[in-house]
């Protein structure tokens, strides 16, 4: 029988042809080769099992290939080709810097390069981990590569550019290698799986290519492990045991849950990942990376981005399909909350278990809303409204979002619903709907027939309708802050979510305050401004109502520069900063600071 070789060593690539996922990189040593364009010294970073060191040797053959080819790759039928692919020549010396790091390490090796090249034309020196090199290592090496003879070539390899002193950069032709891709080292493993006779489930190769991180080494020593561990068959469940992966179905199960809101199913399924053994921040980060893929599979165009295997694929259109835009938008915003919030929270369990509980009553449709969630609301609402709104708010803003922050809308319907019932309905969508004929029914249509858009909060939908009518005649002055806007923005956002575009485009960026009354919106672009400034009737004429105050006005304006554009959700980082500190809040609205 023949001895066991590792797959990584196995399969390593012998020509730059062969090299997975540096395409760009081999491509132009190909071509200094060819065109016999070479440095003395390089440097070749990169993350770990990327392929620099295999692409030091495969240079290395290469130019002391005495019949190479004409498109600059080794004969490997030459003396020289063979000698190297035995490992046996002598015009190739690694030293692991790792290991071998003080100056005498580095004496050896400058006293070898004085012996020029018996067989081919160069000796190549690589040093593996560069960065390792000790202080007084580096200043001896600097002598040598400063005046190298002409036959030698130095590759240094590193994981750790930025620990590489200036000097030594200075003299380098410097080459970056980037992770690889999952798609490339699954089908590299495909293809090593298929030499060696092993069955396998595609989705569980792409597990393993997943979980190496773009390092192609890595990928095929698991690879090894999982296929011993098997008997020689690669299979879904034989890799998530032995990586201890969670594994997708707990994903899928749980947005089932959220979909049909059932909140019970959603704390037994976080309860079953407990008793597997798995953290609960690496739940959240993980159902976090399932609610990215389900959004990534909303738009063809993004599809791509989805690096799973074809079957897994297909469960995640099905499920992508089941869930509204909106409803995987907030669904991240809550889970990214939780995540950030994980480290400091004194109830870890409970903190994810809120999160599930609000993710399940994420677009719970209006009827149920209406009797099961928003009654112990209404209470609250009812009474004291406008007293109490203010403090009640910041308070639901800092807890990241617990489930009171809906209370905020809510005393609207509560205290005006009594009088003006009977007209209401009929009167709110007849203004809009004929300031605003074109495009933009959705605010109306939304207010017309509520049930129809299943993604909507409960108690945002019942205020609009019985608001208006009382609203629109009576002037109100009710001081709001940030969050409050924020809030009735966000509303406002969710009942358009017929036209995605905007509402998305509200929801992530919250408008700023800029006096008392007014707040301004920042867009990217004069369309979206022209688009804004059409519904902007509809924006005021809601939030007037959900603010109670009749002077509150909206300012668009088209961004300058690139302010604006680093987060995705500025309200997001200003909130945790509050949280942070507090005092933060008055400060800012003293200098009247910009935050996002
Ligand atoms: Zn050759």
């Amino acid at each position: 029988m023949e001895n066991y070789l590792v797959s990584a060593r196995k399969y390593r690539p012998d020509t730059f042809q062969s090299v997975v996922g540096q395409r760009a990189l081999t491509t132009t040593l190909q071509h200094a080769v060819k065109n016999n364009q070479l440095a003395h010294a390089y440097l070749f970073c990169g993350p770990r099992g990327v392929g620099k060191t295999t692409c030091a040797r495969i240079f290395a053959k290469t130019i002391n290939c005495l019949h190479p080819k004409e498109n600059g790759e080794a004969c490997n039928e030459c003396e020289s080709c063979r000698s190297f692919n035995e490992q046996r020549s002598y015009n190739i010396l690694e030293l692991d810097a790792a290991s071998n790091n003080s100056v005498d390490d580095i004496r050896a090796l400058t006293e070898q390069v004085r012996i020029p090249p018996v067989l081919g034309k160069y000796k190549v020196y690589i040093i593996d981990e560069v960065h390792m090199l000790s202080q007084g290592a580096f200043n001896a090496f600097l002598k040598t590569l400063e005046e190298p003879p002409s036959y030698a070539v130095f590759i240094l390899a590193t994981t750790e550019k930025h620990k590489i002193i200036p000097t030594i950069l200075s003299r380098c032709q410097i080459y970056d290698f980037h992770r690889i891709s999952v798609g490339d080292i699954q089908e590299y493993l495909q293809f090593v799986a298929q030499s060696e006779n092993i069955a396998y489930e595609p989705e569980a190769l792409n597990i393993i290519a997943m979980k190496a991180d773009g390092g192609m080494r890595d990928a095929l020593s698991v690879f090894d492990q999982v296929a011993s561990f098997g008997e020689g068959k690669i299979t879904y469940k034989g890799v998530i045991e032995n990586l201890n992966i969670l594994d997708y179905d707990y994903y899928f199960k749980l947005i089932d849950a959220v979909l049909r809101h059932e909140t019970a199913q959603a704390l037994l399924l976080f309860d079953q990942v407990l008793g597997l053994g798995f953290e609960g921040q690496y739940f959240t980060t993980g159902l976090s990376a399932h609610l990215r893929d389900l959004l990534v599979c909303k738009d063809p165009r993004t599809l791509p981005l989805l690096e799973v295997s074809d079957s897994i694929q297909a469960k995640y259109r099905q499920q992508a399909e089941a869930c509204s835009f909106q409803l995987l938008v907030e669904a991240l915003k809550l889970t990214n909350e939780c995540s950030l919030q994980y480290n400091q929270s004194k109830n870890k369990r409970l903190l994810v278990e809120l999160c599930l509980i609000r993710l399940c009553q994420l677009g719970e449709p209006d009827p149920d809303g209406g009797k099961g969630k928003a009654a112990p609301l209404s209470p609250v609402a009812a009474a004291p409204a406008p007293a109490k709104a203010p403090t009640a708010k910041p308070v639901a803003e800092a807890s990241a979002g617990s489930p009171v922050q809906t209370s905020a809308p809510a005393p609207a319907p509560a205290s005006s619903a009594p009088a003006p019932a009977p007209s209401a309905p009929a009167s709110q969508p007849a203004a809009p709907d004929s300031a605003q004929p074109a495009p933009h029914r959705p605010a109306s249509t939304a207010a017309r027939r509520p049930t129809a858009l299943s993604f909507n909060r409960p108690a945002q939908q019942a205020a609009p309708a019985p608001v208006k009518q009382e609203v629109a005649a009576p002037e109100e002055n009710q001081p709001f802050d940030t969050p409050q806007l924020t809030q009735a923005w966000i509303d406002f956002a969710n009942t358009i979510k017929d036209d995605p575009q905007i509402s998305s485009a509200m929801i992530a960026n919250p408008p700023e305050k800029t006096t008392d009354t007014d707040f301004e919106f920042v867009v990217f672009h004069p369309n979206m401004e022209k688009r804004m400034l059409e519904i902007k009737p509809q924006i005021e004429h809601y939030l007037r109502q959900q603010l109670h105050n009749s002077h509150a006005s909206l300012q668009v304006r088209v961004s300058v520069g690139d302010e604006k554009k680093k987060a995705l959700t500025p309200q997001d980082q200003l909130s945790a900063m509050l949280e942070k500190n507090p005092s933060f809040a008055s400060l800012k609205n003293q200098l009247g600071l910009e935050m996002d």
